[in-house]
């Protein structure tokens, strides 16, 4: 890999191992819905939630689920996970293994229409000694990349400015979604 690391401080609440889930909203439905022991995985939260703005769910289909990451890389860093609670790239169906192909299609073409990056980052943590934060729930990162990145996001790159504009970047890729007809179940 060429690229140059991306150097993102907004981070350091992850690194440093601060909470990483949200605790779930008291309105919402979920832990009825998740299997025994998952309540504490995003994954399976973002799955089933009917919070799709609050948990930033870009899109859903019958076997994946899209989300942006809390701890973006960088600007439009997006999760696409099976909905299903797999570690492993063997316990995924051959039915799970397209769908999340063409659900890593999909997610790519929304982030060249609504943000026009010019290359991206794509890539499995299997394990936490290769950097999975979530080692239980497998998910591919979609990482955005501009020429330059890494200089704007030093300069930009701020811890309280972030979770705002996940807010804002979410607002954008729904409106996108809607256009194309929508893929969130
Ligand atoms: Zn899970």
């Amino acid at each position: 890999m060429t690229a140059d690391p991306l150097w993102a401080p907004w981070r350091i609440g992850f690194v440093l191992g601060e909470k990483e889930n949200r605790p779930l909203d008291a309105e919402d439905p979920v832990p009825k819905l998740l299997p025994d022991g998952k309540g504490d995985c995003f994954l399976c939260q973002s799955a089933v939630t009917g919070q799709l703005r609050a948990r930033h769910v870009v899109a859903r289909d019958e076997q994946t689920v899209s989300v942006l990451n809390l701890y973006p890389y960088n600007n439009g860093h997006l999760l696409v996970a099976p909905r299903r609670h797999v570690a492993r790239l063997d316990e995924l169906t051959g039915l799970e293994a397209v769908a999340l192909t063409e659900a890593v299609t999909r997610s790519v073409c929304l982030l060249e229409r609504v943000m026009q990056p010019e290359g991206f980052n794509i890539g499995l943590n299997l394990g936490r000694v290769a950097g999975a934060g979530l080692p239980g729930h497998l998910h591919w990162h979609i990482v955005p990349r501009w020429n330059g990145d890494t200089n704007f996001m030093a300069v930009l790159g701020q811890t309280n400015v972030i979770p705002q504009s996940l807010d804002t970047l979410w607002d954008l890729l729904q409106e996108e979604v809607g256009r194309e007809g929508g893929n969130r179940r």
